[in-house]
């Protein structure tokens, strides 16, 4: 195997990509390399931006310099990295058609050394009728299952792209039947404009449904992702591979790239930034500098820019954190909060790739949060393996103790002692945010012992608890059920939800519940 897991959040992962002249740690954004005009040269790239991949175009390469014998690509470009190159299908959307067969390119790619290479797919396009997209999906599967034999001997590693464009079933066509041939990488097609013109939730179900379509160990490149701002989102959904020229096409247009969005040098006062480029020096000085001079810089700013994010996304893997960073990333363009929305509905999924134990706390801050993995599971969890105890007719819901874990909180085990009678009937279970219903037997375990959520909560939240709490009561059908008040920030609205299909509901509202009278009144109730 090519690719090494090494850790994972989500979906996303931090691996080893093994090529030829060496080894890539993914997520890894790759500067798209102009062969004909470099702004910045490779060497440096590596050496002082820490780019130890880059990507560049064979289909220009063959062209400019298809003439001259043994040429090298690492040779060409002065660069002793790993070299990704792309096979001219981008030239076909922009230009509409390419010089070249498959055979040849493909020829080419293995001639000049490339590591990571690319077959001559069939680019899907925007606003193009379905039919056409049937077509780029159709005639890229043919091209794909053609191009094995070329390069079965090869040493490269091989992309099989996934075509498709927004149309999610062709997406999910394209994806499972690549997915099945024996390309070491995949990559998803055509998102670029779907970026630029702020489609981000387009680009969640595009990369999701490719995701979720393509075996789940080969690493995913999503062609033309070069924004800062949707690293964290897009490696989430599992991309491992990313390349743009943006880096220097937005600072030939004197465009500034945070992770907070784009903004134009003209409108900077101040340089929000400490990258070499913006260390000691003001807004002002890098306007009126000379032209070339100017864009030079906001070219290594931006590169600078980028490849940090990644690190910081690296460094939310690690610490279980990835999804605490989406959602901070997503408050950068409100498309990008729809796109946090629409990501949430595949809580599933990001669930399936997550960790389940990340030992440190988890932070809930508002509604978005919800879609965090350790909510989902739990609630899994509470209905499949922890249904009610046998022996215990009644469920007691109490409020969540002020500290955790809860069933060590002292005010508990006053009320506990109060119950003692009684105890082998009655289900203990806590009823707190997001979570949902928590019982006595799970307070000690992780997550439910070390977590901490913004108050006061908000509506979403509220009823995502209560939704929650009665699914629980409803599966697990106990004869009565007694609901402690607190006056909890839900605990009214917990009773109107639990009276409607709980008629015999009993509810206990003590000034002071943490004490041996409350569990001596719960008694008297049953
Ligand atoms: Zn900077």
């Amino acid at each position: 195997m090519s690719f090494e897991l090494r850790d994972r959040d989500l979906l996303g992962r931090i691996g080893r990509l093994r090529t030829k002249s060496g080894e890539v740690e993914t997520p890894a954004f790759m500067p798209v390399i102009n062969p004909l005009l470099q702004t910045l040269a490779p060497r440096r790239m590596r050496e002082e931006f820490g780019c130890d991949i880059v990507i560049t175009n064979s289909y220009i390469i063959r062209k400019q310099f298809g003439d001259i014998p043994d040429l090298n690509v690492h040779e060409l470009l002065d660069y002793d990295g790993v070299v990704m190159t792309d096979s001219g299908a981008y030239q076909i959307l922009v230009y509409g058609g390419v010089e070249v067969t498959q055979t040849e390119i493909i020829e080419f790619q293995k001639h000049i050394g490339s590591d990571i290479a690319v077959i001559l797919d069939i680019p899907t396009g925007w606003d193009v009728p379905r039919s056409d997209v049937e077509y780029t999906v159709e005639e890229t599967l043919r091209r794909e299952e053609a191009a094995l034999p070329l390069i079965e001997d090869s040493e490269a590693l091989w992309v099989g792209p996934v075509q498709g464009g927004r149309h999610l079933d062709l997406v999910a066509r394209s994806a499972r039947l690549v997915g099945e041939m024996p390309y070491d990488v995949h990559a998803l097609g055509s998102p670029t404009e779907v970026m630029e013109r702020y489609m981000y939730p387009v680009l969640v179900d595009m990369v999701m449904t490719a995701k979720l379509n393509l075996p789940a160990e080969r690493p995913l490149h999503l062609f033309g992702a070069g924004h800062p701002m949707v690293f964290a989102m897009s490696v989430a959904m599992g991309c491992d591979l990313f390349d743009s020229a943006a880096y220097v096409l937005y600072a030939k247009d004197e465009r500034y790239m945070t992770v907070r969005g784009t903004v134009q040098l003209q409108d900077l006062q101040y340089l929000p930034c400490s990258c070499p480029v913006c260390r000691g020096r003001t807004a002002d000085s890098l306007k009126t500098m000379p032209r070339g001079e100017r864009q030079r810089l906001l070219a290594e700013h931006n590169l600078h820019a980028t490849m940090t994010e990644m690190n910081v996304v690296k460094q939310s893997i690690v610490e279980g954190r990835l999804w605490d960073l989406v959602e901070a990333r997503a408050k950068g363009h409100p498309q990008m909060t729809a796109a946090l929305k629409r990501l949430s509905t595949y809580r599933e999924h990001l669930e399936r790739g997550s960790h389940g134990f990340k030992g440190r706390g988890v932070f809930y801050y508002d509604y978005h949060s919800l879609a965090k993995p350790e909510v989902t599971r739990h609630a899994k969890q509470l209905i499949n393996n922890y249904g009610r105890p046998e022996g215990k007719t009644t469920l007691l819901l109490i409020p969540a103790p002020p500290e955790k874990p809860f069933n060590t909180y002292p005010g508990y085990l006053r009320l506990r002692e109060g119950l003692q009678p009684r105890l082998g009937e009655i289900n203990v279970c806590f009823a707190a945010a997001p979570y949902g219903v928590v019982p006595e037997s799970l307070a000690e375990t992780y997550p439910l012992s070390q977590y901490e959520i913004a108050e006061p909560l908000d509506h979403e939240t509220r009823e995502f608890t209560v939704e929650k709490t009665v699914e629980y009561v409803k599966a697990t059908g106990h004869q009565k059920v007694v609901l402690v008040g607190g006056g909890g920030s839900f605990d009214e609205r917990l009773e109107e939800a639990l009276r409607s299909f709980t008629p015999s509901l009993l509810v206990l509202r003590p000034e002071n519940i943490w004490n041996k009278e409350t569990g001596e009144q719960v008694l008297s109730l049953l």
